[in-house]
């Protein structure tokens, strides 16, 4: 089922600064965070400031505007992290995974010989997300 966007969602309370997060970088354009919940070492979304529900609405030109960020912020992962590659996925409704209602793009460092985690289902200290923040912002 899709529906039009709904600016009631968590990212937006981020943007806004009304709920932590661990944030990487920052501009006009969009916000960098680390995911909760990451998928591997350093796994970390873009989310644009203007809202938009998925890949499916949002204004090409934003689109065009953020892709250039994801780039930037893939580039300094792969190198703070010491990854091997980068997995680029953006989930547009809930049968493609979505379970966040405002665009943003997941990019995942990805090690030789190491498996994975499974989308939403795994844990990182506080700590550790500090930590990877630190060196991602410092690869900017
Ligand atoms: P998706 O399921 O593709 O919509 O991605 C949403 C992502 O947001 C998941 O990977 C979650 O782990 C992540 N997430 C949910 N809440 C937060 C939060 N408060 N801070 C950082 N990441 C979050």
């Amino acid at each position: 089922m899709s529906g039009a966007y709904d600016p009631n969602n968590i990212f937006t309370k981020i943007i806004a600064g009304e709920l932590p997060s661990h944030k990487v970088y920052e501009d006009d354009v969009c916000i960098s965070i680390m995911d909760i919940m990451p998928e591997s070492k350093g796994h970390i979304l873009v989310i644009p400031k203007q809202g938009s529900r998925n890949l499916l609405d949002v204004d090409p030109h934003v689109l065009s505007d953020v892709m250039e960020r994801v780039q930037k912020l893939a580039v300094a992962t792969k190198h703070a992290m010491n990854a091997d590659g980068i997995l680029l996925r953006q989930s547009s409704e809930e049968v493609a995974g979505q379970t966040v209602y405002h665009l943003h793009f997941h990019i995942i460092p990805c090690y030789v010989g190491q498996k994975r985690g499974s989308h939403v289902s795994n844990s990182s200290s506080n700590d550790e997300l500090a930590a990877q923040a630190e060196l991602i912002k410092a690869a900017m």
